[in-house]
C-alpha cells in the first residue's frame, strides 16, 4: 500500500452516496456545502421522498414557529421546475418521480413563484379552449345566418 493513494481517500465520495447525513441537509439548509454537493442533494430531493420528509423535518426542528416553511424553501433555494415542466405537469403528461417533485414543492413547500407560473399556465390554457369555443360558435351562427338569409328569400 502506498501512501500516495491517500490523497484521494480526501476527495468526497458521499456525493454517490444514496443518503445524505442529518449533517449534510442542516449544510444543505445553511448553504454551506460545496456547490456540487447542493446539486448532489437537490437532485436526489427529485426522486427521493424519504428525503425530501427528512429535510421538511430537520428544516422544521430549526425553524418551528419562527418561519414557514415555503420561507425556508426560498431561502434554501431548491431550484423551481421550469414553466415546461409546470405545462406538463398541469397535463399530467409527466415523469411520476417529477410530478410528485413539483406537488411537493408547490403544495406542501407552497413555492408562490410556480404557484403563480402554474396559474398563468391554467389561464393561458382556459382562455385558448375558449378562443376556440368562440371561433366555432362565431362560424356556426355565421353559417346559420347565412342559411337563414338564404331561406327567407
Ligand atoms: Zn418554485
Amino acid at each position: 500500500m502506498s501512501l500516495t493513494n491517500c490523497k484521494f481517500s480526501s476527495t468526497p465520495k458521499q456525493l454517490m452516496a444514496s443518503t445524505f447525513s442529518d449533517q449534510q441537509l442542516q449544510s444543505y439548509l445553511d448553504e454551506s456545502l460545496t456547490s456540487d454537493t447542493m446539486a448532489a442533494i437537490e437532485q436526489k430531493l427529485r426522486t427521493d421522498e424519504g428525503l425530501r420528509g427528512r429535510l421538511v423535518h430537520l428544516a422544521g426542528m430549526r425553524e418551528a414557529g419562527v418561519h414557514g416553511l415555503g420561507e425556508i424553501w426560498r431561502r434554501s433555494r431548491l431550484s423551481c421546475p421550469s414553466r415546461e415542466q409546470l405545462g406538463s405537469y398541469l397535463l399530467g403528461a409527466i415523469d411520476p418521480d417529477l410530478g410528485a417533485y413539483i406537488k411537493f414543492h408547490v403544495e406542501t413547500v407552497g413555492c408562490r413563484l410556480c404557484q403563480a407560473n402554474l396559474e398563468d399556465l391554467q389561464r393561458q390554457r382556459t382562455e385558448q379552449q375558449q378562443a376556440t369555443q368562440t371561433r366555432r360558435r362565431r362560424y356556426f351562427q355565421t353559417s346559420a345566418g347565412y342559411l337563414s338569409q338564404h331561406r327567407s328569400n
